[in-house]
């Protein structure tokens, strides 16, 4: 099953899309755009926050998408999603930038987009590939391991067919194809008594492993999160733009805990309001902004206030 899931491409992209970073950094350094070297870089969550939370549109954050775009800002995308469903959303948005999957498990750098060569990189497709998570195979493997020592079931993504996964997640049919095309990250179900959580925790701890709740699933993943990944970045970016030294701006916008390591790498951490209109209470440091306003709303006013002041 696992191998079937790898073997399936991501989705398939123009050619024109893929190989558009060379154009888009001659396009911001030949004077298109109002800077030639980005004073800032912007890291952001997906869901929730830069997309809608019900309706996954970015519109209502389209003002400030254009003034970063035309100023030359990268912008990245950080989620917990797999590259399988960022790849589409970046499509929509035009997005030629790196972005970061499975809650930081992976950093997937445009091929050729700095001028250095980027250390620990996996050629993969378009992109060099730091893989800072336990690779899927190594969690299935887990998994199964813990399955057999605890003696009761455990149902991964990995055991689901595509119509479990939609079921369970609320997904279309193929979207969750999008979803069961894992690297980094296994959300599992227990289907034995919940006395064995404990149990499982221990197995988990004992392989340097780490397991997190969500809402439907928990997920075994390695010690990897959103944080890591971004200050992998930001060094890249520091080294490309050494002329600007710490000159350098960089703001992060999230709406739950897990964007909590990503946040706490920024000097501008930026929480927008849940559908509620309440802000993440898990989601507490000294210089945080909450943006007044839900997802994409509350993304647009706290980008252009910045840019306004910076
Ligand atoms: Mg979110």
């Amino acid at each position: 099953m696992f191998s079937e899931v790898k073997s399936t491409p991501a989705v398939a992209l123009p050619r024109r899309f893929q190989y558009r970073v060379r154009d888009l950094m001659i396009q911001e350094q030949s004077g298109e755009t109002d800077n030639r070297v980005p004073k800032m870089v912007v890291f952001t969550d997906l869901d929730g926050s830069l997309l809608d939370p019900l309706t996954y549109s970015f519109d209502a954050a389209s003002e400030a998408l254009s003034l970063i775009r035309t100023s030359g800002i990268p912008l990245i995308l950080a989620s917990s999603k797999t590259r399988a469903e960022i790849e589409p959303i970046r499509f929509r948005l035009n997005h030629l930038h790196p972005f970061i999957v499975e809650n930081g498990g992976g950093l997937y750098i445009p091929k050729g987009l700095f001028d250095f060569p980027v250390e620990e990189t996996t050629l993969r497709g378009p992109y060099q590939v730091i893989e800072i998570g336990m690779p899927y195979t190594r969690l299935r493997a887990a998994l199964k391991e813990i399955e057999q020592r605890i003696g009761s079931p455990l149902r991964g993504f990995g055991d689901m067919s595509a119509e479990e996964v939609a079921e369970r997640t609320g997904l279309s049919q193929p979207d969750a194809l999008l979803a069961k095309q894992r690297e980094y990250d296994e959300p599992f179900v227990i289907e034995g008594p919940s006395r064995v959580t404990e149990e499982i925790q221990r197995e988990i701890d004992a392989r340097g492993l780490r397991c997190t709740r969500g809402g439907r699933f928990y997920h075994l993943m390695g010690r990897n999160d959103k944080g890591r990944a971004c200050k992998l970045l930001i060094d890249c970016y520091r080294r490309q733009y050494r002329s600007q030294g710490d000159g350098l701006v960089l703001v992060a916008i999230g709406d739950s805990l897990n964007d909590l390591p990503m946040l706490a790498a920024v000097d501008r951490p930026v929480l927008v309001q849940k559908p509620d209109g309440s802000f993440d209470p898990e989601v507490q440091l000294p210089n945080l902004i909450r943006a007044q306003g839900i997802g994409p709303a509350g993304w647009n006013r706290a980008v252009l206030d910045i840019l306004r002041t910076s």
